[in-house]
């Protein structure tokens, strides 16, 4: 299964075989988060993303090697141009130290993804822990003549790099039309030309986060962190990088040109993008309103949704679309999501109930295990996936039903194939969900509650069923009704 895997590279726009540079091994880098607010849903999709696609590489055998960075440091409001470091405002705005925005949303980061039950990365490194590794890359990069100081800033010479190198061959970008494009020239005094990019920028005196260096007091300009991590994790050349769409132009662009530079080599073999989440057919992001954070789903606390979500059935919900397709999140799509995570774990509930005895027509374990490595390997189609775990499900029905039978080792094959692609590859986890999707004991617990407060109501014994309603509320659980039954939020 190792041999046949192909991968959608988005610097040549095709799907590629995938031969990793060392067999059996992976180096795969994905960039992190900038850690100065809580992470929205859409953040979620493209880091949920690579967690599978690590998981699936793990499950075939591979040793992965998967470096998530934290930015924290020297991203700026504008394309890490100009502008005020997005956590140095934030620190300013709440009076607080930067590192105290840092650490608290990288703490909401993991609390996050550990609910979504992601895989921790191999490494999750830090960029203000690789200040020093930035500082040499960029005197590298000067002494090789494709970068130039200006008032105690270093800035990348695009032009030049330009002359004997592509810059724009992942984004598909012209330099001739970014210069066209570029209007803001007399805010870019220091540059020689507008779509040069930072690598050091001196700090104004009321800039927190600063560094010395050669040059000035100062900080690194943003894509140059992710060249000095994954070059010092991963070598001078390695397998995979990844990030959303939204990164290629400037962040990935620039890395290879930074990388190129410095290596006189193409420094990943694979570039992959995981397409937006959107909401009301909008990108969501950070510096709009245009977003939902997770907790708002799991606790059912936003009006854009009827009741509560499980971080699974969310998770389910985003495995449904192929990482590259865009998906637009809505009540509607969870609710239609939530019906059929159930059915799947039903069916996976059902499984050491059926009746074993030899196979009966119609039923081949074999195919349905193929269609499902086929399925990952041709770019890890997470939605041809689910589809043949639905074909599993039927299987699984029609024996329920008596329909037909399944001999002992096609039904290990059967528990196997859930387990694999189900558990260890989409990462979902067993729930038994309540009526808000509140995956565990409390959900059904109260989903009782719910039923015997129906019967109190239609017995018109009040007293009860206010009973049951304030006590859950006294305890933090807020029964909500509408026309189509009980729902709860938690508090
Ligand atoms: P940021 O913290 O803004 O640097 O973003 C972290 C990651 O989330 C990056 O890989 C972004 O490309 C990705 N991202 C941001 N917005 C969305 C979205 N709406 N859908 C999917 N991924 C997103
Ligand atoms: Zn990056």
């Amino acid at each position: 299964m190792q041999n046949d895997i192909k991968i959608y590279n988005s610097l040549s726009g095709q799907k590629e075989k995938f031969e990793p540079i060392n067999p059996g091994h992976i180096g795969m880098y994905v960039c992190g988060p900038t850690v100065y607010s809580n992470v929205h849903l859409g953040n979620c999709r493209t880091f949920m993303s690579f967690d599978m696609i690590f998981r699936y590489f793990k499950h075939l055998g591979f040793k992965v090697r998967y470096v998530r960075n934290i930015t924290d440091a020297g991203h700026l409001e504008n394309d890490a141009e100009e502008g005020e470091d997005k956590i140095a405002k934030k620190a300013r705005i709440e009076q607080i130290e930067p590192m105290e925005v840092v650490q608290r949303y990288t703490v909401d980061f993991h609390e996050i993804l550990q609910k979504f039950n992601f895989l921790p990365p191999s490494i999750e490194p830090t960029a203000t822990g690789h200040i020093i590794e930035q500082i040499e890359i960029i005197k590298d990069i000067v002494e090789k003549g494709f970068a130039y100081e200006s008032n105690g800033s270093i800035y990348f010479d695009v032009a030049k790099f330009n002359e004997n190198n592509h810059y724009g061959k992942l984004s598909g970008r012209k330099v001739e039309d970014m210069i066209a494009n570029t209007r803001e020239l007399a805010a870019q005094d220091d540059k020689r030309n507008p779509q040069d990019f930072a690598l050091w920028k001196k700090a104004e005196p009321q800039h927190i986060m600063r560094w010395p260096s050669p040059w000035s007091d100062g900080f690194p300009g943003w894509h140059l962190e992710c060249t000095a991590m994954s070059t010092k994790y991963l070598g001078e050349q390695f397998d995979i990088h990844g990030g959303g769409m939204d990164l290629k132009f400037p962040h990935h662009e620039c890395e290879i040109a930074q990388a190129e530079a410095c290596n006189g080599q193409s420094p990943v073999n694979y570039w992959m993008h995981a397409n937006m989440l959107t909401l009301n057919g909008k990108k969501m992001s950070k510096s709009t309103d245009n977003n939902i954070f997770p907790n708002e789903i799991f606790s059912g606390e936003n009006n854009k949704l009827s009741k509560a979500f499980s971080p699974t059935v969310v998770r389910f919900f985003m495995m449904q679309a192929h990482y590259r397709s865009i998906l637009d999140f809505s009540n509607d799509a969870l609710l239609a999501s939530e019906k059929g995570f159930n059915k799947l774990m039903e069916a996976i509930g059902q499984l050491d109930q059926l009746q074993l005895e030899k196979n009966t027509i119609g039923i081949d374990i074999q195919k349905l295990k193929t269609a499902c490595y086929e399925a990952m390997n041709d770019d890890f189609n997470t939605p041809i996936l689910i589809a043949n775990l639905f074909e599993g499900v039927k299987f699984v029905n029609l024996i329920k039903d008596g329909k037909a039978t399944i001999s002992n080792q096609d039904f290990e094959e059967l528990k196997s194939i859930f387990q694999i692609f189900v558990f260890d590859v989409l990462g979902l986890e067993k729930t038994s969900t309540g009526s808000n999707g509140e995956a565990d004991t409390l959900g059904g617990v109260v989903d009782l509650l719910i039923g015997i407060r129906n019967e109190a109501r239609a017995n018109k014994d009040f007293a009860t069923s206010d009973k049951i309603r304030d006590e859950l509320a006294t305890l933090g659980i807020q029964l909500k009704d509408s026309k189509d039954g009980t729902n709860y939020s938690l508090k």
